[in-house]
């Protein structure tokens, strides 16, 4: 697809913004579908939504956070008891191996609270810049563009980026769009992408974007 100029890229980001805020309207915090009470929570749903639903995160947590509300009761865990407990979301022992020693850092190192700031956050063990992105947009309501596999590919199929770097992504369309806005921006794509143009199989014609979209009833290539 041709490269259009940046100040059309730009346009069509601001259009892509307020039409699907009118489609999925709410904070980010209303529209995050991980169940949670508190950043901390959030942090433990995010860590354990990685290659999982939030479907299956939101079956396991609640029993995780019954027996383990609190950093320091996380920090002092035994690895195979949360293993047992999160086993169904996948990778079990590497997530285990994180939750507990985010819970551990977060007790050590921020008083068993935990940080705002995005260098601090991604200081956590399990924690890169999309869980830290997550955490602040949604329970801090700072600003944080989180870029996940649908995100990256309805960025790319709408033309307002064509990197496939999630940094990079985030650089540039951060670039284009308000920061109050990043994070209903990202929730709303990845909502979009699961209801309207999934990886395999978009349905251009129920697509509100469509009249602006430079990939509408394209062939698709391999699930990007
Ligand atoms: S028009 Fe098609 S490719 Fe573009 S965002 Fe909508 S569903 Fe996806």
């Amino acid at each position: 697809m041709a490269r259009a100029s940046a100040r059309k890229v730009r346009e069509r980001a601001r259009e892509v913004t307020a039409r699907l805020a009118e489609e999925y309207p709410g904070t980010a915090h209303d529209l995050c579908a991980l169940r949670h009470k508190s950043p901390f929570e959030l942090l433990v749903a995010t860590i354990l939504s990685a290659q999982s639903t939030d479907e299956r995160v939101n079956m396991e947590t609640p029993d995780l956070f019954a027996e383990f509300p609190t950093p320091e009761a996380l920090a002092a865990a035994p690895l195979e008891h949360v293993e047992k407990l999160i086993y169904s979301t996948g990778f079990y022992r590497a997530k285990s191996r994180s939750l507990v020693g985010m819970a551990r850092a977060l007790v050590e190192d921020f008083g068993g609270e935990v940080p705002q700031a995005l260098e601090d956050l991604t200081t956590l063990p399990g924690v890169g810049r999309k869980t830290a992105n997550v955490v602040r947009s949604v329970d801090f309501d700072l600003p944080g563009f989180p870029v996940d596999t649908h995100v990256g590919r309805l960025v790319r199929r709408l033309g307002l980026s064509d990197q496939k770097d999630p940094e990079k992504v985030e650089a540039e369309v951060t670039a284009m769009v308000p920061e109050q806005e990043w994070g209903t921006l990202s929730v709303r794509l990845i909502l979009h992408g699961r209801r309207v143009c999934p990886a395999r199989a978009p349905r251009c014609t129920e697509c509100l974007l469509a009249d602006i979209c430079p990939s509408a009833d394209l062939p698709v290539g391999p699930p990007a």
